[in-house]
């Protein structure tokens, strides 16, 4: 019997999924298909075939590696995309397709850094008051209704869509996507008066981790997930390495 054509699914939603699909479409024989949500109305679209949309939990996932017959799955989204992580381990193992989470390293604390790590948005929103009063959060859209009930607190916060409510009484929001400079954000702390950061950790650029520490703000930090059971690698070239394991 000969092998099935080496066909790879990248669920991607990241400049690692878009970088990795882009690295992929070099390598001959193989073909790659790219995974988004379709959270947002202009999305940067991968290189090469794209399908945009849930498949449908861990079950429908699974039925679309078995009817597109795909042979590996690299999972390439965002580190706290956990519901969609957890479905491709589940999912992966269903079909008998091996999988790959590709990871950009966390932040670590510099000198000079005055970073709270807590374990969700929630006790972030419950923290909060305490350190600051005009606040810049970067956490997304789908999180600002976590801070509906911030009254202490005047936002300012950045995504890429327009938020919809709940969201705080005291908020301006700004549209923008990365990657974002140094420079760009001391001048957006500096002239909105921000008094404390909130972000998660999700790695790579961190020029406002940066700027942040310039002007002596506090961070406050929502640390990651807990690490999915399944196979990881942290850059785009080791994620190669494991195609070519694979004989890709
Ligand atoms: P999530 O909560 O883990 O996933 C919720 C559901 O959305 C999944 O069960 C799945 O629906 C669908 N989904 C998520 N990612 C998908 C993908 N790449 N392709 C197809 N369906 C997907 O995900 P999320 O945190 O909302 O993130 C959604 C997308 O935005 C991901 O592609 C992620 O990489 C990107 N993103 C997320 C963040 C963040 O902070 N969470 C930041 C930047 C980019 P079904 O169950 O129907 O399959």
């Amino acid at each position: 019997m000969t092998a099935p054509a080496p066909r790879l699914l990248v669920l991607g939603g990241t400049a690692e999924g878009r970088a990795l699909a882009a690295a992929c479409a070099t390598r001959p024989g193989l073909e790659t298909i790219s995974s988004l949500a379709g959270r947002t109305s202009a999305p940067l679209l991968p290189h090469g075939p794209v399908r945009v949309g849930g498949f449908g939990g861990a079950d429908g996932l699974a039925s679309f590696l078995r009817s597109e017959r795909i042979t590996a799955v690299v999972d390439a989204t965002h580190p706290f995309a956990a519901t969609m992580t957890d479905n491709a381990v589940t999912a992966s193992a269903a079909a008998g397709v091996p999988l790959l989470v590709l990871r950009r390293p966390g932040w670590t604390e510099r000198p000079g850094d005055d970073w709270r790590r807590v374990p969700s948005i929630e006790a972030a929103a419950a923290l909060l008051p305490r350190l600051g009063g005009r606040v810049f959060l970067t956490t997304g859209r789908q999180t600002i209704g976590a801070f509906a009930g911030v009254d202490e607190c005047w936002f300012l916060a950045r995504s890429v869509e327009p938020p919809a409510p709940p969201m705080p009484a005291r908020l301006e929001v700004v549209l923008d996507r990365g990657p974002f400079t140094v420079e760009g954000e001391r001048r957006l702390l500096a002239g909105h008066r921000i008094d404390v950061l909130v972000t998660k950790d999700s790695g790579g650029g961190a020029a406002k981790l940066t700027a942040a520490r310039d002007r002596g703000i506090p961070v406050l930090l929502i640390d990651r997930p807990p690490a999915p059971a399944a196979e990881q690698v942290a850059t785009v070239e080791a994620a190669l390495s494991w195609l070519a394991g694979l004989g890709y």
